[in-house]
């Protein structure tokens, strides 16, 4: 039973449980602040009042949220309103959960780590409420689990790499000769040897990049071409796995891709998190959805952000499931999934690359009814683009022309010198990308942007 709705009939009791609920708002350690559609805060309690640093219920009501709740990056930088999800959600009406960033105290500037939520309210008047806690505690201990997972995953994909070299050698006809029973042994140890590796890839992805040692390298980037060249990349696999795959419409009936092709929407990402954002969802999409199903990706300008859904007619995801499939190692359990490997870290990946970077991914499904994930990251203008785009090359021409080796001086000679020559051409070629890239590049790193 609510709290806060009771038989109208009974007031007495109205008052009481008012008051038996302001009792618990008041006690409770986490931060709670309700506020309007427009987002002026109505009500706010004392540990949001510690915690933002206001100073009094007074001082805080009729204020915007926003003056009272700053954040900023792990890398110190203050969120602007753009890649904030916190503003995106509170102007949207949209759920945010757990969205862990640094509050910035409003009187002393003193920055603690919260983990941030917003609920709508169904009270039919747009409130909205915003719960927050302070993690300090929790980052301490994730950070000790997280070096303890990362020795131990670095050291253990030495051995699996082994054994699974081992067993490439007992399954190559050339190498060794072993009858059809234990080929089929050992075909079954090597998945499983590979579906280990992966699992110790992810983990070290993960904490490396919980610790801060990756971090989004932006980029001025047009995005629909960069994410049709994405995904277009995983069509074959789908082609075998007998799914449709469409780019540019959700729309089956859509008569072609054309349309959406000519749109031209920038962003300012990291290449490698976009690819590795794309290919973990349309991954995800073609894992489970079944023989005969669809796969649509799309992307599109939206206001001021690049809106993306990669949408399939796959198995879907219940109610319970949803709130919790981004959270570390998460699977839903059920007949389908089980049958499914997996490990529950590719979309916490996802959900960490997307948020370093300013944005937010949800998903939206229901069991058995497909699965839409959408991807919303800041948009930049054409212009700005463009501007970006010229600082960019200018720096790849100084990086050139720093690397150029210097002019040989001309050795001393009898005769006077000849005047200096100048330089036929200038050095305009960029630099070639330092680090390998584990698939190839498919110009999404267009302007030549190294990590
Ligand atoms: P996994 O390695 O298990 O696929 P993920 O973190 O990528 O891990 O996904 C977490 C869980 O979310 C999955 O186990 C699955 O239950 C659910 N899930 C993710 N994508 C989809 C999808 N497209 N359709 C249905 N369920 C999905």
């Amino acid at each position: 039973m609510s709290l806060f709705k009771r038989d109208k009939t009974s007031t007495s009791d109205n008052g009481g449980q008012a008051n038996l609920a302001r009792l618990a708002l008041n006690s409770i350690h986490d931060g709670v602040m309700i506020t309007d559609k427009s987002g002026v805060v109505k009500f706010i309690n004392p540990a949001a009042i510690a915690m933002t640093e206001c100073g009094s219920f007074e001082n805080a009501t009729g204020l915007s949220y926003n003056m009272l709740i700053r954040l900023q990056s792990k890398e110190g930088r203050e969120l602007s309103e753009n890649e904030n999800p916190l503003v995106q959600a509170m102007n949207t009406n949209q759920p945010l959960e757990h969205f862990v960033a640094c509050l910035i105290g409003v009187s002393s500037g003193k920055v603690i780590p919260i983990a941030l939520s917003v609920t709508p309210a169904d009270d039919g008047q747009g409130d909205r409420v915003i719960t927050f806690r302070n993690v300090t505690k929790e980052l301490a201990e994730e950070g000790e689990q997280a070096e303890f997972i990362s020795t131990a995953s670095h050291e253990m994909r030495t051995p699996v790499a082994t054994i699974d070299g081992y067993l490439s050698l007992a399954l190559n006809p050339q190498t060794a000769t072993i009858d059809e029973r234990a080929r089929g042994y050992l075909s079954a140890a090597q998945a499983a040897s590979k579906h280990l590796g992966k699992l110790f890839q992810d983990l070290l992805d993960v904490t490396k990049l919980d610790d801060g040692r990756i971090r989004p390298h932006l980029m001025p980037m047009e995005m629909v071409g960069a994410i049709k060249q994405i995904s277009d990349a995983h069509a074959m696999r789908a082609a075998e796995a007998k799914i449709n795959y469409r780019f540019g419409s959700d729309d089956p009936s859509a008569f072609s891709n054309a349309r959406h092709l000519e749109q031209v929407v920038y962003g300012f990402v990291d290449p490698d998190f976009l690819r590795e954002i794309m290919d973990n969802l349309i991954d995800n999409a073609i894992k489970y959805t079944p023989t005969g199903g669809s796969i649509y990706v799309n992307v599109r300008g939206d206001g001021d952000r690049v809106l993306i859904n990669v949408t399939d007619t796959g198995i879907g995801i219940s109610s319970e499931d949803i709130g919790h499939i981004f959270q570390k190692f998460y699977r839903a359990d059920n007949s389908d999934t089980r049958e499914i490997g997996g490990t529950g870290l590719g979309l916490y990946l996802v959900k960490q690359r997307v948020e370093s970077m300013g944005g937010r991914v949800w998903a939206e499904s229901g069991f058995g009814e497909g699965s839409t994930f959408f991807v919303s990251l800041p948009r930049i203008t054409g212009e700005e683009y463009e501007k970006r785009m010229i600082v960019i090359r200018n720096q790849q021409a100084l990086q050139a022309q720093a690397a150029a080796p210097a002019p040989v001086q001309p050795a001393p000679a009898a005769t006077p010198p000849a005047p200096p020559v100048a330089p036929v051409s200038p050095p305009v070629a960029p630099p070639a990308p330092t680090q390998p890239q584990t698939q190839p590049q498919q110009n999404i790193n267009q302007n030549g942007g190294t990590r």
